[in-house]
């Protein structure tokens, strides 16, 4: 196939034969996040780019170097979302829905784009689900994003694979005088640093706690520590979320060097991190932004999130052998008419059955075909049973139900008796 004609690199189509999969996962987050009373926002993919460089910051990884930026054609700079909170900010903003200290408790899915370098686990267009809650402060909210996320896991079979790893960036205030504090130690080490870290100094020096480089690492073994740079507000917080965790019976280890790549977070940050998936370890992230919404031009409102990799998660089910078999079947029940009277009255007989079962997830075969081929097609559709409808079921009102997946009989039931027929014999399968 021609170049042109190919998807762009890092941007991967969802095939029929994965979209069960993708529709499972997003299916289980949303009944949850409906269980706990989150309501779904949806926000544009394209935003001005002055979103993101206000929201995320100018000295990011994302806003530096992975943005898709363009003009369009009234040359507005437009960029297509690399992440969700700044969208959900800006909306609830612009539609006035967080005033008056309103609580609003928001999640939203969708596409997100960054021209990363495109790897297992790591991807140019890729899927987030998050959670945003405005107007709640304390440390119990922060609690329930962490439980609701630890409940999934649970609902996906994933919990004995994933780590929650959490620390507390303290106010900004705080952070500021221990930036002061690591750029003088690590100032005075500059020629142990790799090259990322040099530079990340001067623009976003938090970052180089990140740094993957072994040297680098050596040399923050003795710089100093965030925690004790942490002011009383966010030491009391701190302690109330682990205390919540504690009580809630859900483990977590303290990750002094869990800074996240943004700049926007404050108190508490968190990732839930798997050793199953390589490199691209994080499937979801998050923590409290209390400086936001002002930063963006609102009143002040503290806001508290998190963002989970839909791709990571699949990957993980997938790795952890969790995908349920009963996902992969997309019909119940294959129909095959034999000639054309049966043809018409089969097509009958299947709205009929539509009527009677709502949830039946019935295929008609289309395009005729001898027996032989159109019972090939029902066995490959993957369905349970074929309906089969020739000239003697039509003289008699009855229809033959052939089981397709492991032993029984054919067997012949009347028109008015198949809906209960089937839909018992579908429960026992
Ligand atoms: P990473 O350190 O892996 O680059 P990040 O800190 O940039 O992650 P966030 O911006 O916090 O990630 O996004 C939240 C989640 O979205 C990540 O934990 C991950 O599961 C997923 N994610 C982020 N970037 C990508 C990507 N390029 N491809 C696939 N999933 C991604
Ligand atoms: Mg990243």
């Amino acid at each position: 196939m021609s170049k042109s004609l190919q998807a762009i690199r890092g941007m991967n189509d969802i095939l029929p034969d994965q979209s069960p999969l993708w529709r499972y996962v997003e299916g289980t987050v949303a009944g949850l996040l409906d269980g706990y009373g989150y309501s779904q926002i949806r926000t544009p993919i394209v935003e001005f780019t002055e979103l993101f460089k206000r929201s995320i910051g100018e000295v990011t990884d994302i806003v530096e170097k992975e943005m898709y930026t363009f003009e369009d054609r009234n040359g507005d700079s437009l960029t297509l979302r690399p992440e969700g909170t700044a969208a959900c900010v800006r909306a609830v903003l612009e539609h006035g829905i967080t005033g008056n200290g309103q609580v609003q408790k928001l999640w939203y899915i969708g596409q997100m784009f960054r021209h990363e370098r495109p790897q297992k686990g790591r991807y140019r267009q890729f899927h987030q689900i998050g959670v945003e809650v405005f107007n709640l402060d304390g440390p119990d909210v922060d609690a329930e994003l962490i439980m609701l996320s630890w409940r999934l896991w649970g609902q996906l079979g994933i919990r004995d694979a994933v780590t929650l790893e959490l620390n507390s960036l303290g106010t900004s205030e705080a952070r500021a005088r221990y930036r002061d504090a690591l750029v003088e130690f690590l100032s005075a080490r500059l020629e142990h640093l790799d090259e990322d870290s040099q530079r990340r100094l001067k623009s976003n020096p938090l970052r180089v706690l990140d740094s993957k480089d072994a040297g680098t690492q050596a040399v923050l073994v003795d710089a100093p520590k965030l925690e004790d740079y942490l002011d009383e507000e966010s030491r009391i917080h701190f302690e109330g979320l682990k205390a919540r965790l504690n009580a809630a019976g859900i483990p977590f280890v303290i990750n002094t060097k869990l800074v996240r790549g943004l700049d926007y977070y404050s108190k508490t940050v968190f990732e839930w991190v798997t050793d199953k998936l390589g490199a691209q370890g994080t499937v979801c992230a998050g923590g409290r932004y209390d400086g936001l919404v002002e930063q963006m031009g609102g009143k002040p409102t503290p806001g508290v999130g998190f963002a989970m990799g839909i791709e990571r998660l699949i990957l993980l089910l997938q790795t952890l052998d969790k995908v349920p078999a009963a996902i992969s079947r997309q019909i119940d029940v294959y129909l095959c008419a034999f000639g054309e009277q049966a043809e018409l009255a089969g097509l009958r007989l299947a709205e009929r059955l539509r009527d009677g079962l709502p949830a039946l997830r019935l295929a008609v075969n289309a395009g005729g075909g001898s027996f032989k081929s159109q019972f090939k097609k029902a066995d490959k559709s993957g369905a349970l049973f074929a309906l089969i409808l020739g000239d003697d079921e039509l003289a008699g009102e009855t229809v033959g139900i052939k089981p397709l997946r492991g032993q029984g009989e054919q067997q012949n039931i009347a028109w008015d008796a198949l809906a209960e027929h089937l839909q018992a014999a579908i429960a026992q399968a």
